[in-house]
């Protein structure tokens, strides 16, 4: 039996996952609001919760510790196969999280990128399965990706590569987090898209995302709503065209908080993309993802 954990800047979750794809019990924990003082302390609440979750995932579905055969992990950032590095939210640097699990539930624990395994979720299960050559963005806090060519997910060796968040699109735009300026994530990230309509639009500044969509939704024939979303997905629409114009890939699917608004964005920038992709015979199908928040734990079940 297989385990999938994603680990998030504000939640952990852990699943168990069948040989299709399909999540059979889950747990979800908020880290959102623990006060996090140091590394160390982050590295127990880590494991404190994995340990609980699986735990009750085993209990629920009557399974004992010998049957777990692997356990996958999807983290942000650059982790290696046994640990997770940088993780800027929860203060860690560099956690041997891998080996610690495999002691004590006698199990191979693998740890990939967390787009990289949203990515092959949906690759092997979910709405790219059909595509050979195609790609995943996860847009959210910020853009991660997986690329796959010829049914294959790149890998570059040193890191998890594919920063297509951190491709700059204006020289003299906003600061990144990354030190650069005008990075595609500093235009097209959903923390920035909701930052912008609450102050724009003087809404309550701890609205919650749900709520703030809901406006969206609700006032998009308002010219000054409509033209923020005209300008969220033009700038968009220079990032994805960069990516078509390199990999000339068959589909892109969007994941991350990004998918809660695909329905009104993706018609947009279709058409959009239309002024910018260089080689017109270029075909490429916008798609949403299958899975949303369960796309890590599904792909972390199969690394
Ligand atoms: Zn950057």
């Amino acid at each position: 039996m297989k385990i999938g954990i994603d680990i998030g800047g504000s939640h952990i979750s852990s699943g168990i996952v069948d040989e299709y794809g399909k999540i059979i019990e889950k747990e979800v924990e908020d880290i959102s609001t623990i006060n996090i003082e140091n590394e160390e302390k982050a590295k127990k609440i880590i494991i404190d919760v994995i340990n609980s979750q699986i735990e009750k995932l085993l209990k629920k579905q009557n399974y004992e510790i010998c049957d777990i055969s692997k356990i996958g992990i999807a983290a942000p950032g650059n982790p290696t196969k046994k640990a997770i590095r940088n993780l800027v939210n929860l203060k860690i640097e560099y956690f041997e999280i891998g080996k610690i699990l495999e002691n004590k539930y006698d199990a191979i624990v693998n740890i990939k990128n967390d787009g990289k395994c949203s990515g092959l979720a949906e690759k092997k299960y979910g709405n790219l399965k059909k595509y050979s050559d195609c790609i995943f963005l996860c847009i959210g806090t910020g853009v991660g990706s997986a690329v796959f060519m010829d049914d294959d997910l790149l890998e570059p060796k040193v890191n998890t590569g594919f920063e297509f968040g951190h491709m700059i699109i204006d020289k003299k735009g906003p600061e990144c987090n990354c030190g650069n300026k005008g990075c595609f994530e500093t235009y097209v990230s959903m923390k920035r898209l909701k930052k912008e309509i609450i102050s724009k639009f003087k809404l309550k500044r701890d609205m919650a995302s749900e709520d703030v969509q809901k406006y969206v939704r609700q006032n998009i024939k308002e010219k000054e709503v409509d033209l923020l979303v005209e300008n969220y997905i033009n700038n968009l629409a220079i990032g994805v065209s960069n990516i078509i114009n390199i990999f000339e890939p068959e589909a892109i699917c969007f994941g991350g908080s990004f998918s809660y608004y695909s329905d009104i964005f993706l018609p947009k920038l279709n058409k959009e993309l239309e002024k910018y992709v260089f080689n017109k015979d270029i075909k490429c199908d916008l798609l949403c993802t299958k899975f949303k928040n369960d796309a890590g734990i599904i792909g972390a079940s199969i690394i």
